[in-house]
C-alpha cells in the first residue's frame, strides 16, 4: 500500500505540469483524494436566487455546511420569501425580489449569490450580481451560449468577483477518485469515454421545454453532464465534435427543443468519446472510461447519489456525501481561501461546455464535423 501511494505521488508530481488543476487535495492513507477545504475559517454568506426545486435541495443541504450559510433570498414570489425567510432565519432586510436585488451591494451580510433560476435568466442575473460587487455561483448551464458565457466571465473579472458554476460532481468523492486514478496513470493511455445522460421528461408546460427559457432541450439540462464528464474523465479538451439529432415527439419537443442527440468528441491524444443526451429515455446515467491498462464504470454517475462505480481494480468505496453540502463548503474554500478545485468549477469551465454545446447544435444543423478551440 505504501509503495503504491509513493508511486502515485511520484506519478502525480511528474504529471503536475500536464494536470495543473490537480493541486488542491489531501492524499488519504488508502491513496484516495480528499478536497482540502478546511472546516475551519470564515463562512461564505450566500443569497439564494430562484426558490424552486433545486434551490430547495441546495438550501436543505446547506444546513449541514461547515463553511457556507444562507444569509439572503431573492425570489419573484412574495410568500416564498416569507416562508423561506422564517425557515432559514433570513431577516426581512436580506430578502429581495428580481426588481430590487441590485441593492445587495449595500448588504454586508452577503458575500455571494447562488443563481438557481431557469437557464435564460442566468446571464443577466449574474451580470447584475457582478455589478453589485458580489461573487456569483451560477447553476448549469451557465448561460444559453458561449457569447453570453464570455460576457459573464469578463464582467466578473472586471468587477473583481469570482464566478463559479454549480458543477457538484467535481467534488464528489468517487468521481474525484477516478480522476485521481486516471491522472496517476492507473488506467494507462485513455482511449475511449462513453457518457449516457437522460430521463423521460414529464409536464409539457414546464420551462425546460420552453426554448426561450431553457435555451434548448435535453442537451442544456442533462446532456451537459456527458459533455462536462467527458472532459474531466478523459482529462483533455476536445478538438472536434460531430452530432446527430433525432426527434420522435415534435409536439412535446418543439422547434429548438432537442429531445435526443448523439454526439462524438475527439481529443488531442486520439481518445474519442461517444455520448447520448435525451429527454425520452429513463435509466440513463452512465459513464464508462476505457484506457490501455484499465477502466472505470459509474452508474449512476451524475445523479444525486449515492454514485456507484467500479474500476478494473474493484469497487469504488468512497463514502457518499450530500453533493450540495460538499459543493458549498468547497466553494467557500475557493472563494474565501483561494483554494483550487480538483476539477475546476470556474466560469471558464462553464464557458468551455457552452462552446461545445454551440458546436453540437451547429453540427446537428449542418451535418458537419465542428472544430473546437477550447485552449
Ligand atoms: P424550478 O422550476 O424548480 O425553479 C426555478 C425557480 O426560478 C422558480 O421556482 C422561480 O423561483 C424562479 N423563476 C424566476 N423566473 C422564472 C420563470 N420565468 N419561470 C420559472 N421560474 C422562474 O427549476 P429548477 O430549480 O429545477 O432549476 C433551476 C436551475 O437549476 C436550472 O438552471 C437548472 O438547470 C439547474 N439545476 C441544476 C441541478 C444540479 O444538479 N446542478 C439540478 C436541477 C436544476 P421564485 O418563485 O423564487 O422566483
Amino acid at each position: 500500500m505504501k509503495n503504491s501511494r509513493r508511486d502515485f505521488l511520484q506519478k502525480l508530481a511528474a504529471s503536475a505540469a500536464a494536470f495543473p488543476f490537480l493541486s488542491s487535495y489531501d492524499v488519504l492513507a488508502d491513496g484516495g483524494l480528499k478536497p482540502i477545504t478546511s472546516s475551519q475559517g470564515p463562512t461564505l454568506r450566500v443569497a439564494l436566487m430562484g426558490l424552486g426545486g433545486y434551490a430547495s435541495r441546495v438550501a436543505e443541504a446547506m444546513q449541514s455546511c461547515k463553511r457556507a450559510k444562507i444569509t439572503g433570498l431573492i425570489s419573484g414570489t412574495p410568500n416564498k420569501l416569507s416562508d423561506w425567510g422564517d425557515r432559514f432565519g433570513v431577516p426581512e432586510q436580506s430578502r429581495y425580489n428580481y426588481e430590487n436585488f441590485d441593492r445587495i451591494k449595500d448588504n454586508p451580510n452577503i458575500d455571494a449569490v447562488y443563481v438557481i433560476t431557469p437557464n435564460a435568466l442566468h446571464h443577466d442575473q449574474v451580470m447584475r450580481v457582478a455589478k453589485a460587487g458580489k461573487h456569483a455561483i451560477c447553476e448549469k448551464p451557465m448561460a444559453l451560449n458561449a457569447t453570453e458565457g464570455q460576457e459573464m466571465v469578463d464582467a466578473c473579472a472586471k468587477a473583481g468577483v469570482k464566478l463559479l458554476v454549480g458543477y457538484r460532481m467535481h467534488f464528489e468523492p468517487k468521481t474525484v477518485e477516478v480522476v485521481r486514478m486516471r491522472t496517476a496513470g492507473e488506467f494507462g493511455k485513455i482511449k475511449f469515454f462513453q457518457g449516457q445522460c437522460g430521463f423521460r421528461i414529464g409536464d409539457p408546460s414546464q420551462w425546460r421545454l420552453d426554448r426561450d427559457l431553457a435555451g434548448g432541450g435535453a442537451m442544456m439540462d442533462i446532456g451537459i453532464y456527458a459533455i462536462n464528464g467527458s472532459r474531466y474523465m478523459v482529462g483533455e479538451e476536445p478538438v472536434w465534435v460531430t452530432a446527430q439529432e433525432t426527434k420522435t415527439d415534435p409536439v412535446k419537443f418543439k422547434e429548438g427543443v432537442d429531445e435526443t442527440i448523439l454526439f462524438q468528441l475527439g481529443f488531442p491524444s486520439g481518445a474519442v468519446a461517444s455520448c447520448l443526451s435525451t429527454y425520452n429515455m429513463n435509466y440513463l446515467d452512465r459513464f464508462f472510461l476505457n484506457g490501455e491498462k484499465g477502466f472505470a464504470e459509474m452508474q449512476p454517475s451524475t445523479g444525486y447519489g449515492p454514485i456507484k462505480g467500479r474500476t478494473n481494480k474493484g469497487e469504488l468505496t468512497q463514502p457518499h456525501v450530500t453533493h450540495q453540502t460538499l459543493q458549498m463548503d468547497e466553494m467557500a474554500g475557493i472563494i474565501l481561501d483561494g483554494n483550487t478545485a480538483i476539477v475546476p468549477v470556474d466560469g471558464n469551465e462553464g464557458l468551455k461546455d457552452l462552446k461545445i454545446i454551440d458546436a453540437i447544435y451547429r453540427a446537428c444543423a449542418t451535418g458537419t464535423k465542428q472544430e473546437l478551440h477550447l485552449v
